[in-house]
Formats: structure tokens, C-alpha cells, sequence
């Protein structure tokens, strides 16, 4: 349950709120992208005709600035609301697609020319950003458009709404001494933000273990030899060989799960846990600077400052969705704690408790003795080729629509292994366009994200600004084979970002200020998460999950020993993440404590909230880089994880691959198809959910459904 953005997120503040959409726009010419050229005319990456070489960066920056300049210009003499609010967005639409396209390029583009220039670009167009964010031209203008009161649809009201909130987030209203005051802090929240991460990088913190033998043969290649004199009986300096163990967090979750010696986990378990130490007085530094601007914005604090435009709107909205879950999960917790235990002490025979550092080494025990799984024959059933094939399946089976795989003009690609599709439905034709970028390579982003190129937009009563967005992965190839075999983690990642992906051309907005992923921060996971379930189920596995060399289906038993195992620890893991998210919201809260003690924060929230003890001498939050990315949003992929499961229960759970099924429940406000009008919903945040439990429940507000989404987790887990 790893809770990092997955998907390309870049907050800022006004007209980008995430980027996420395409390149440089000419308003003489709308069509300047058309991805579905029929003649393969030679184009520029992406499609844009202006990126044939590195150096068009600088041009569709350039033409960026000129054409939102000419609309700021225009903007303080129109007089219409809506006129108004349309320019805002071809504002955000013409700079969002520069900022997207240069982000996408930065990260997956193997010519470094490219990578620099999209660099440079990127940041001549975030300094633009600036200036576009704090110019009191479009704030007045947008005020002016939302006090009006004559904009005529809901999403309109709302983007005029969203604009002002995000403006004055950046503090636009202030008087002089007060804006001054507020940059100040966000050049400190800036800095604390750097030092934090660079401290992490130079300080990881190392274990020496002695003798070498202590550490397992399959993690020889993640630790470093080192030797040391010592003394044996009467024999003086002899050299032992040993291992250092580099505190980084994916050799310590490797060392944690697989090392027997309790000592050398417990080593590891506090080490890891202890540096470094001086990024506590950064953490204190950052709290404050953010409690001060929520304080000058007119906040108590800065989690209600940052809930604001989100769903949940309250930290104590947040709070209460929290306590209330980590109630529901303690007792399942509590059973799958006794029962570590129980192994643990069979094991050793000894009445034994159990310690922080056995939860990941226990678990996986139990795991493999209770499923004995081989994971390299789970791959052998999910060829890349057979899950894009499973993507199609799904696409048709629920929303009868086609992935058409399509042709790159000669220029448009940035790597051979790209593959590019059309999402097209048999009515309206084509829906938007998707490039798919999935094998891993030197130099290329390392994760897997939705990268959004160009955001959907009604441009005027009949032409419709179609999405395009890139889904990058980084899948490798295994030894001895030309084919891709994908661990079925990664088949779970892949299903998650084509919910984002699907969010993101199934999306009909009229502005693109709220197109696909650009919605209430603490929604934009519940399509991913929702897609996650397809990866699980026998009933979608069998349509497309066959051996890379026989053919043959996957077998139900796999698939059911999957489940179960990962449904062994899932109430402990679900505990954990509360913590998490509980932290985050106990350091953005009130401060009538000031200045808060983070590590009895830490130690207080662990001890109430799970099983296991704290620690002393531990600072875990030194380490936990949400803090300052998340910033009072961790909660986010929970309360996502909830509506997610809610959904499944409720909607797909009896025929997941059902398009009745789905039009019946999804399909019933604004839009034509079931995932569309709940994509809706989406954009609509804090009504969406009253209104998809409606139909059959009446009103149902947030404290119901939170209830509801419990009661499904818990029944699943
Ligand atoms: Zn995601």
C-alpha cells in the first residue's frame, strides 16, 4: 500500500493547479496537435511540429508567453463572466501544455539535448507561471467574473471559485507587508524542503554486522564487504570479514524482510530510524513557516488552510475519518498481531514479544509457509503484450469502447519502444489518444506515471479539444528472454495508472482547469485505486493472463493463493497507513502546543493507533519526505482507498466485466456512459459521492459513506 504520487503531480498555485495536459497552442490554428494525422507527415515530438529538434522548446515557450501576454491584455476589458473565465483557461490550457510536455520529456527522452532544452523550458515557463500567479489583472478579473453571478453552468461557477481560492492561496489579497512576509516563508519552506531531502541523501546511516555469514546470499549484491582486526584466543589481528549495511530505504526493506538474526534487524530497524538527526530541527522550521501563512491567510491552522478545496474540506472532517478507521481496523489488527506472535514464539519456543523489527521478516515467513508462491511463475502468465491486450478487454467490456493501436508519424516518438493507441468509440469515434512507454532504460524516469500531455477542453459549441496523455513505466526485460514478464506488482501498477489514464481521456469538461486527474487532490486516486481490484480477479485475469509460452490460462488456484496472501497482513498495514496519515495531520494541526515535540507526537499517535511499541532514541519522521510533499494530504490515498472500495462492493463486485451492470449503477446523472458521469462526479468533489449513492440510498452524506467504505474494507480484508 505504498502511498507515493504515482502519477506526475505538480501543485502550483492559480491557473496550473496540476499540470497536466499538452504543448504550445496556436490560437490561429486549434488543430496545431493532431495526433491522428491519416498521412505520416513528418511532425515534431508528440505531434507538435515545432518540436522537430531540441531548440523548438524555446519556441513553444515563446509562443506560449505571446499568446497568454495578448490574453491578459484582453482580459480586464471584457465584460461577460464567462468570456472572462474562458480566456482564464486558454491561459492554463497554453502554459499547461508547455509545462506537461517539457515534463514528460525531461523524464523519459534518451537525447540529452532534449532533456536539457525541456529543462530550460520548464523553468522559463515556471517563472511565467509566477508571474501569471501573482498578477492582480486576473485576479481582479476573475473576482470580478465570480461576484457577477451570471455564469451560467455549475462547472463554470466552480472554476471561477476554484481560480479565486487558488489566487488568494498565494496570498494575491494581502496588504504589502503581508505578501512580502508570506514570499519570505516560501522561500524558507523552499529551503527546509532541500535541506530536508539532502540531508537524507547524505546521511543515510550504516550497520557494520559481524561475522559476514549473518547476512542472507540473496542480498550479497545490495550490502558493501568490509573487514576488521580482531583477536581469536591467542592469535592477535586477524582479519574478519563482515558486511556494511547502507541505511537507504529499499536495502533496509530488503534486510528487514529476509535477514533471520534479530540483531541485525534490530540494528537496521534503528538505525534506519534514527537519521538523520538534524533533519528534526528542519521539520521544526517547516511546521512553523507553514503554520504562520496559514495564520496570516486567516487559518487556525495550516491543515484547514490546505483542506480547503479539498473533499474532505476540514482537518476535522480528516481526523474523524481517520479515528473512525482506525477503530473499525484494530480488531482485525489486534488477531493478525497475536497470530505473528504465535508464529514467532513456535518458532523460537520461547515466550517471546514481538519487536518493531519482526514485522516485515514475520510476515513474509508466514506468508511464503502459508502460500509457498513462485514468483517467476506468476510472471510467466503476464507478458507485457498479454496485459496491454487485458487493458483492451477491459476498456471494451465496460464502456464498449476500442484501444486502436495507431501509427507514429515519423518524428512524433521519442524511443522505437513507444506504441501509441486511440481510444475510440463506435458513436462519437475517436476520444482521445494515449502513448505508451513502458520498458525501462538507462536514464529514463524510474517509476511509473501518468503523464497527462494535453488536457480535454470544449474549445467551441462543436469542436471538443481531445486528451492525450503518456503512460510511462519501467518494466524490464528478464534475462534470457526478449519478452517482458511483469511481476503481478507491477501488473497492480500498470491496472492503477490506467485508472489514472482513463480519468483522463474518459474526462468531458468544458474547461480543462478540471480535466481528467485535476481534481480535489483527495480524489484524483479513486480511479486508480478502483482499477486495482481488476488486477485481482480471477473473473479478468482468466480473459487475458496466458503462459508466454503455452498459452494456457492462469490457473484459479494461483490467483486464490494470491489474494490470500495478500490479504494476510492487511488490517497491519491498513493501521500502519492511518498512523502515517495521522501524523501528518497532528503536525499540520493547532499549535496551542507550540513548538510541537514531533517525536512524542510520533511515539503518542503509534502507541494509540497500532500494536507496536516506539522505540526510544527513534525519530521516524526524520526520514518521511510526505511530510513535506503531502503537507497535511496524506489521508488522501486512504480516503481515495475507501470510496475505491466502496465502489467495487457496491458496483463492480458481481460482474466486474459487466457493461449493464455498470451503466445501470454508474450511469445516472449528466453523462452518457457509466465511468464518464462518475469522472463527473469527480470534478464535482465534495457532491459526487452524495449523488452516486443517491439512487438507491436517498441523501447520503460523507460520515454514511465513510461507514459503508469500513464496513467493504474490513469485509475484504
Ligand atoms: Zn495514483
Amino acid at each position: 500500500m505504498a502511498a507515493s504520487p504515482c502519477h506526475q503531480r505538480t501543485v502550483m498555485a492559480a491557473l496550473i493547479r496540476r499540470a497536466t495536459s499538452v504543448i504550445g497552442y496556436n490560437f490561429q490554428n486549434r488543430h496545431f496537435f493532431s495526433p491522428a494525422v491519416p498521412r505520416m507527415e513528418e511532425t515534431g515530438l508528440y505531434g507538435c511540429h515545432h518540436l522537430k529538434n531540441p531548440k523548438g522548446f524555446q519556441r513553444i515557450v515563446d509562443d506560449a508567453i505571446e499568446r497568454s501576454n495578448e490574453l491578459v491584455g484582453y482580459i480586464s476589458r471584457m465584460s461577460s463572466s464567462s468570456e472572462i473565465i474562458d480566456a482564464m483557461d486558454e491561459i492554463s490550457n497554453t502554459v499547461c501544455q508547455v509545462v506537461d510536455s517539457a515534463e514528460l520529456c525531461r523524464h523519459t527522452h534518451p537525447d540529452r539535448e532534449f532533456v536539457d532544452e525541456a529543462l530550460k523550458a520548464s523553468m522559463r515557463i515556471n517563472e511565467y507561471l509566477h508571474y501569471l500567479n501573482t498578477n492582480l489583472t486576473l485576479y481582479d478579473a476573475v473576482l470580478k467574473a465570480e461576484k457577477a453571478q451570471t455564469l451560467m453552468s455549475e462547472e463554470a461557477k466552480r472554476v471561477a471559485r476554484d481560480l479565486c481560492i487558488d489566487f488568494e492561496k498565494g496570498g494575491i489579497h494581502l496588504c504589502a507587508e503581508k505578501k512580502d512576509r508570506v514570499s519570505q516563508l516560501n522561500v524558507e519552506i523552499a529551503k527546509c524542503c532541500a535541506q530536508y531531502n539532502e540531508n537524507i541523501a547524505k546521511e543515510p546511516g550504516y550497520v557494520d554486522v559481524y561475522p559476514a555469514s549473518l547476512i542472507p546470499k540473496n542480498l550479497h549484491n545490495l550490502v558493501k564487504p568490509v573487514n576488521r582486526l580482531t583477536s581469536h584466543g591467542l592469535r592477535v589481528n586477524i582479519k574478519e570479514k563482515g558486511f556494511r549495511i547502507v541505511t537507504d530505504p529499499s536495502t533496509v526493506s530488503a534486510v528487514l524482510q529476509w535477514t533471520s538474526d534479530d540483531e541485525v534487524r534490530k540494528m537496521t530497524y534503528i538505525k534506519s530510524n534514527s537519521v538523520p538527526h538534524a533533519n528534526l530541527g528542519v521539520l521544526d522550521k517547516l511546521i512553523a513557516a507553514r503554520h504562520e501563512i496559514s495564520q496570516i491567510m486567516g487559518y487556525s491552522s495550516y491543515g484547514e488552510y490546505a483542506l480547503q478545496s479539498n473533499m474532505a474540506s476540514s482537518p476535522y472532517v480528516v481526523s474523524s475519518f481517520l479515528v473512525e478507521l482506525s477503530k473499525a481496523v484494530q480488531p482485525k489488527a489486534v488477531e493478525e498481531f497475536e497470530s505473528m506472535r504465535d508464529f514467532k514464539r513456535r518458532k523460537n519456543s520461547q515466550d517471546l514479544e514481538l519487536e518493531p523489527w519482526d514485522e516485515a521478516y514475520l510476515a513474509r515467513s508466514m506468508k511464503s509457509s502459508a502460500y509457498n508462491m513462485d514468483f517467476s511463475v506468476i510472471a510467466s502468465y503476464f507478458s507485457l503484450s498479454q496485459c496491454i491486450e487485458g487493458l483492451k478487454v477491459l476498456v471494451e467490456s465496460l464502456f464498449g469502447m476500442k484501444f486502436i493501436d495507431i501509427p507514429l508519424a515519423p518524428g512524433e516518438s521519442w524511443h522505437q519502444d513507444v506504441l501509441k493507441m486511440v481510444l475510440y468509440q463506435p458513436n462519437e469515434g475517436d476520444l482521445g489518444y494515449i502513448y505508451l512507454d513502458l520498458n525501462s532504460r538507462p536514464g529514463k524516469y524510474p517509476g511509473c506515471a501518468h503523464f497527462a500531455i494535453r488536457g480535454g477542453r470544449q474549445v467551441s459549441k462543436t469542436e471538443y479539444q481531445l486528451p492525450v496523455i503518456a503512460l510511462v513505466c519501467n518494466f524490464s526485460k528478464s534475462q534470457n528472454s526478449a519478452i517482458v514478464r511483469l511481476n503481478h506488482s507491477d501488473v497492480d501498477t500498470l491496472f492503477h495508472e490506467f485508472g489514472h489514464a482513463l480519468h483522463s481521456l474518459l474526462s468531458r469538461t468544458d474547461y480543462q482547469h478540471f480535466s481528467g486527474t485535476r481534481v480535489a487532490f483527495d480524489m484524483a486516486e479513486t480511479p486508480s485505486n478502483l482499477f486495482e481490484y481488476y488486477a485481482w480477479d480471477y473473473r479478468v485475469l482468466k480473459k487475458f493472463a496466458k503462459h508466454y509460452s503455452t498459452g494456457d490460462i492462469i490457473p484459479e488456484k494461483l490467483v486464490t493463493s494470491m489474494q490470500g496472501s495478500k490479504k494476510m497482513f492487511a488490517a497491519m498495514e491498513l493501521q500502519q497507513q492511518i498512523f502515517y496519515a495521522l501524523v501528518d495531520q497532528t503536525l499540520y494541526g493547532d499549535q496551542t502546543l507550540s513548538p510541537i515535540d514531533t517525536t512524542s507526537v510520533v511515539a503518542d499517535l503509534r502507541k494509540q493507533h497500532t500494536n507496536w511499541k516506539h522505540v526510544e532514541g527513534t525519530h521516524w519522521q526524520t526520514r518521511f519526505s510526505h511530510l513535506l510533499y503531502y503537507g497535511a494530504g496524506y489521508y488522501s490515498y486512504l480516503y481515495a482507498k475507501c470510496f475505491a472500495s466502496t465502489i467495487w462492493e457496491r458496483v463492480c463486485k458481481d460482474d466486474p466485466l459487466s457493461l449493464e451492470t455498470v451503466n445501470e449503477t454508474y450511469g445516472m446523472c449528466y453523462a452518457k456512459w457509466q465511468f464518464r458521469s462518475t469522472v463527473l462526479f469527480f470534478v464535482w468533489g465534495n457532491c459526487c459521492f452524495r449523488l452516486v449513492f443517491a439512487n438507491k440510498q436517498g441523501i447520503v452524506f460523507p460520515r454514511v459513506i465513510w461507514a459503508m467504505a469500513l464496513y467493504e474494507m474490513m469485509k475484504t480484508s
